[in-house]
């Protein structure tokens, strides 16, 4: 599956807003937004009057940079969302937080979703018992994710499971510290989503 390889911080600088891409150093004074909180490139610095289809449009590469989903997917991911009953721009929201990137990064078993797409890849994790590689899998309700017994023994891993000992989850999904285990006990509701986007923005520019 293709992905972004370019600059992360230079997608924060774009978006003018944290968008958590980089783990832990984006808590640090290295975080490139805090020392240069202006867009990247030639004309990052000049101001310009921004047309409703343009903060549309911002909106949904914000979201699309916020979840690491390339732009037919996101697409595709839209599509869904319409044909689900319900609000779109919800529906859209909930599917995003489902996948099984976000998931590890929210129970805390990776540092960015970054990381924790690239642990997913390498087989580090589990859902139901079997070895899921795949960052889109979209979890259920009743899932148990856990780390791959194999796993266990790695250094990374040792340090995100303590971590994810001190952390709280949204209270759609429950950890176990005793067992690494992550449980999804409900489909997100949107105020249980963090992710500091306006949802409607990105309907309104799919119905243009
Ligand atoms: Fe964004 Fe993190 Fe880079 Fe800061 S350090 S600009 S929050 S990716």
């Amino acid at each position: 599956m293709a992905r972004y390889t370019g600059a992360q911080c230079r997608l924060c600088r774009r978006e003018g807003a944290k968008l958590y891409l980089k783990g832990d150093r984006c808590y640090t004074g290295k975080c490139a937004i805090d020392r240069r909180s202006y867009g990247p490139g030639m004309h990052g610095q000049s101001r310009k009057k921004v047309s409703e289809y343009g903060v549309q449009l911002r909106e949904k590469q914000k979201t699309r940079r916020i979840y690491g989903v390339l732009e037919k997917q996101f697409s595709n991911y839209f599509e869904r969302a319409e044909r689900q009953s319900g609000v779109t721009g919800e529906n859209l929201l909930r599917l995003l937080e489902r996948r099984l990137d976000n998931v590890i990064y929210r129970l805390g078993l990776a540092s960015s979703r970054t990381e924790a797409r690239q642990l997913v890849r390498h087989g580090h994790y589990t859902v139901n018992g079997r070895r899921v590689s795949i960052p889109s899998f979209l979890v259920r309700v009743g899932d148990v994710i856990t780390v791959h017994e194999g796993s266990k023994e790695s250094p990374r891993i040792k340090e995100l499971l303590e971590r994810a000992a001190d952390k709280t989850p949204p209270a759609w999904l429950e950890y176990s510290a005793g067992q690494a285990t992550g449980t999804v006990v409900a489909l997100p509701a949107r105020d249980q989503i963090d992710a500091p986007v306006q949802e409607h923005l990105i309907v309104e520019l799919y119905s243009r």
